[in-house]
């Protein structure tokens, strides 16, 4: 392939990403979006192995074989309980790329650049490394806090933000120092020195080493010091930072494409965290500084014992819940993390295809954070064939559920705490959530009185017209289908 057709099979691709992110912003046309960015990701793979940058394939297509192989495994294997924090791993990938391409760049003898030119590329170098470092570490611990393997407690280290802004100020001088440092003298001059050992680029790598050093320990105390409920935010700024590395890269390679695909995930990723915050109620600035500024105590961990609700949870059997169906006439779902964990949603639709037969007026009520990945629960729910119109936002149904005669909250804890709209003092107040508790009735299935993700007790269980259906989700809602 010659430059020009590489060209026109980048812009191609290019089309193919836009159409795709297009398509997935709505459930009907998600399949296709995919379709589209497979097809627009196979193109510029194609395009790129057999351009002109490639003289040796040898080493690329073992390399290819292998990478393609591991992946291929890992999304066989994968649950869907598993995705996000497959996204959060996916993503430390293209920070740690971004890292390894910055350093091979600057230490390329073949890249020599004077003047302006020189000072651009070194910025480009310095920037790309810096966002890839800290993208790495924080989606490191983001996979760790998704997956359990790390607590989801926030860790607040004495003078926090003085660490952050020491950290932030250090990199910015030694970026002076990092263009300062460049090798003087000709491009022929230079690449001599370079072929008799004296790449002249001692303190400049020096620095590099330094600064990534740095943007690791910048990720990973990021991450570490957000809580529980902010975790979506940081989840969706990890994947648009992962688009800046991305382009940052192409910069560095001088790929137009990956600089169009960087900037597509970068920006999307980015408005998605502002519709997470809004999700949420949070302020962007002071999730990601873990609180700066903010007067609630929105990342601070579990409330304190005062605040523990008081009061027995009334249990209830499926016979006495599909009683409860059978009487409704209407019968709001309200799915959850732990439906996700139960693998519940193939009963769920069954059920809800039931009560749907008996002419009950049933939906889904889809709050923006439930589960732990955006749109975690439109993606099970997808899976097991629920017709979309059932599907509700927070916003279109909750005005609702006063008129509703039961709701059913099927493995949710957090999303339906009125906490949130009640205590002040809770570490997720002001969270918008399903105002479930309007309802004549509240079922919720789950199998303990454990807290969800944030850590925070729910008074909603104990309240007066809430029963608790103890037990798996799973094995819950199939015993609710065999009474009804
Ligand atoms: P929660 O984590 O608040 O609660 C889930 C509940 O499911 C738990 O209390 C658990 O209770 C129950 N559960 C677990 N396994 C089962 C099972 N097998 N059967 C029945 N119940 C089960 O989930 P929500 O969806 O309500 O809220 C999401 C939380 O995750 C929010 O705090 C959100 O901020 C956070 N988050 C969301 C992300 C996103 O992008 N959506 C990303 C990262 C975090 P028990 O153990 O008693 O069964």
């Amino acid at each position: 392939m010659n430059s020009g057709m590489v060209t026109a099979a980048y812009i191609a691709a290019a089309i193919l990403f836009i159409l795709s992110l297009a398509g997935l912003s709505k459930q009907e046309t998600a399949r296709r979006g995919n379709v589209f960015g497979i097809s627009g990701m196979a193109l510029a793979i194609v395009a790129t192995v057999l351009g002109p940058g490639v003289t040796s394939y040898g080493i690329l297509l073992v390399m290819m074989g292998i990478g393609g192989a591991i992946g291929a495994v890992f999304a066989k294997r994968v649950e869907m309980t598993q995705m996000p924090e497959l996204v959060a791993i996916l993503h430390s990938f293209v920070g740690l790329a971004a890292v390894l391409v910055g350093f091979a760049s600057y230490l390329d003898p073949d890249t020599v650049y004077l003047g302006t030119e020189r000072t651009i590329h070194d910025v480009e170098i310095y920037l790309g490394i810096l966002i890839g470092a800290l993208t790495f570490t924080g989606s490191v611990v983001a996979f760790g806090k998704l997956s359990g393997k790390l607590g989801s407690k926030p860790l607040i280290l004495p003078n926090r933000h003085l660490l952050n802004v020491g950290i932030g100020v250090g990199c910015l001088i030694m970026l002076f120092l990092f263009i300062g440092a460049a090798p003087d003298g000709e491009i022929a001059a230079q690449q001599a020195a370079y072929a008799a050992g004296d790449t002249g680029k001692g303190l400049g790598t020096f620095l590099l080493v330094v600064m990534t050093l740095l943007a690791f320990a910048f990720g990973v105390h990021m991450v570490m010091a957000i809580g529980g409920a902010d975790m979506p935010v940081v989840i969706s700024m990890l994947n648009s930072y992962s688009g800046w590395a991305a382009a940052a890269t192409g910069f560095m390679l001088s790929n137009d494409l990956l600089i169009v695909v960087g900037a597509l995930v970068g920006s999307s990723g980015a408005i998605l965290s502002y519709i997470m915050c809004r999700a949420m109620n949070r302020k962007f600035l002071s999730v990601i500084m873990g609180g700066w500024g903010d007067a609630a105590p929105s990342s601070a961990g579990a409330a304190d014992d005062s605040d523990e609700p008081q009061g027995e949870a009334v249990p209830i059997s499926a016979d006495d819940v599909a009683e409860l169906c059978r009487d409704a006439d209407s019968v709001v779902i309200v799915p959850g993390y732990g439906m996700a964990v139960a693998h519940a949603q193939h009963p769920v639709s069954e059920l809800v295809q039931k009560l749907k037969a008996d002419g009950k007026n049933i939906r889904f009520a889809i709050h923006p954070v439930a589960g732990r990945m955006p749109g975690h629960m439109n993606v099970l729910l997808a899976e097991a064939n629920v017709p979309y119109d059932l599907v509700l936002e927070m916003d279109e149904i909750n005005e609702e559920l006063g008129d509703t005669d039961v709701v059913i909250v099927i493995g949710a804890n957090d999303i339906v705490n009125p906490s949130a709209m009640e205590n002040p003092d809770s570490p997720i107040a002001g969270m918008p959530v399903l105002e479930v508790w309007n309802a004549k009735t509240v079922i919720v299935s789950k199998r303990s009185m454990a807290t969800g993700y944030a850590g925070v007790d729910n008074p909603l269980f104990i309240r007066e017209n809430t029963r608790m259906l103890f037990g798996d989700a799973k094995d819950s809602v199939q015993a609710v289908l065999q009474a009804l």
